[in-house]
């Protein structure tokens, strides 16, 4: 039986983040959560205990272990001051019968279920070493270097490696190195060290560069970007589409404003403002996108302030809204609903009057109108429609 303790006791303060790494999100998920799964996934890995903070148990369970519901979790439980306690904890919940014992940080959520596999395939083909590190030889030049950081030295960069986790150990190897590192005081910085510092013979595998730990807050944009590659989704992931729909009565005596630009016509459309009904539609669309309600939450025709007002201003604002909240028009299209008058001839100044609110290209605009064959409202000239959609770009969810 092979069990994996997985080390998520930390408290993700070179984060800045209460609540630990582990719990920030990443491509839609806890960083915890994508660790998780790496080892549910891996079929030679039969168990898993998570170590989380001890003031946080009931946070992570809610957060990302009940979320993947895995019947291989056999227990959460509560880490210690160190990382040496926090695993001797996790120790002491592996189940009997285990004989592999895999050690790996939460944090560290690029980890893969080959990566996992390999590392147990190592350490069950070497019988003469009692531990496998997962790790990668150096790219960078190491120095070691004094406090005044005067560089002291560079060691040769071919004896130097990297280590990371997963680290898989012979159980008996990993519980005696335990029981002799506290019985001395003595506190590695991996659970590797305490296995060669009790005598174990431990060997490396070469892993992959992208399998880092989650320690400072640049980190979380990478570890984002990575997880989604390899999902195949673009890094503009955040797309979001909006629809509006309006419509205004004709009347006599009134201008007729489409578009933001104002049409000679024998009758105008009847509203609060200037009853420009495409640009109404758009808006609306805009707000759908943004989640942000409609045109009647954000400018209440009970407001005297929007009496008479021109709904290209409007438009702009919503378009200052849209910057503001992170959010960038990628696309948008609408189209006008009736008999007369004909649109074509002011279609591109329409397209011109509206980009130029939104402070968009011209191209990312289209406008084009159509006729109900004189059916209903609008075929028989007493009103107009008009439709939008938006495509926006969003902040990320
Ligand atoms: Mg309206």
């Amino acid at each position: 039986m092979i069990t994996a303790i997985i080390v998520a006791g930390g408290t993700g303060e070179r984060l800045g983040r209460e609540g630990g790494k582990q719990l920030a999100r990443v491509a839609g998920r806890p960083v915890l959560a994508h660790t998780l799964d790496a080892f549910i996934t891996c079929d030679r890995v039969d168990a898993i205990v998570v170590v989380v903070h001890p003031e946080r148990v009931d946070e992570y369970r809610r957060e990302a272990v009940t979320l993947l519901g895995s019947a291989k979790i056999v227990a959460v439980v509560p880490g210690g001051d160190t990382r040496t306690a926090s695993v001797g904890a996790g120790l002491e919940a592996v189940p009997a019968g285990s004989g592999i014992i895999l050690v790996h940080d939460g944090a560290r959520p690029l980890v893969t279920p080959d990566l996992v596999a390999a590392a147990i395939a190592e350490l069950e083909r070497e019988p003469e070493y009692a531990g496998v590190v997962v790790g990668h030889p150096s790219y960078d030049t190491l120095k070691t270097v004094a406090p005044d950081r005067e560089v002291l030295s560079t060691p040769d960069r071919a004896a130097i490696w990297a280590a990371q986790t997963p680290q898989v150990f012979r159980a008996d190897a990993l519980r005696e190195a335990y029981r002799r590192a506290e019985a001395e005081g003595w506190a590695g910085t991996d659970d590797a060290s305490l296995v060669e510092h009790a005598g174990g013979r431990v060997r490396m595998c070469a892993g992959p560069r992208d399998n880092m730990k989650v320690t400072v807050p640049e980190d979380l944009p990478i570890v984002d970007r990575v997880l989604r590659a390899r999902r195949g989704e673009s890094f503009v992931d955040d797309i979001r589409v909006g629809m509006g729909y309006d419509v205004h009565a004709f009347a006599e005596g009134r201008p007729l404003v489409l578009g933001g630009v104002t049409i000679p016509h024998s009758k105008g459309l009847v509203g609060h403002s200037d009853a420009d009904v495409l640009v109404h539609a758009l808006i609306d669309a805009i707000l759908g996108a943004m989640r942000e309600g409609d045109i009647g939450k954000l400018f209440p025709d009970s407001d005297p302030a929007y009496a008479g007002i021109s709904s290209i201003e409007l438009l702009q604002r919503v378009a200052a809204l849209m910057r503001e909240r992170g959010f960038e028009l990628l696309d948008a299209d609408m189209v006008l609903i009736l008999e007369h008058p004909k649109i074509a001839p002011h279609r591109e100044a329409m397209r011109e009057c509206v980009a130029s609110a939104l402070g968009a290209d011209v191209t990312s605009v289209g406008v084009k109108a159509t006729t109900t064959e004189r059916l209903g409202f609008t075929g028989r000239e007493e009103g107009v429609a008009a439709q939008a959609v938006v495509l926006l770009r969003g902040p990320g969810r």
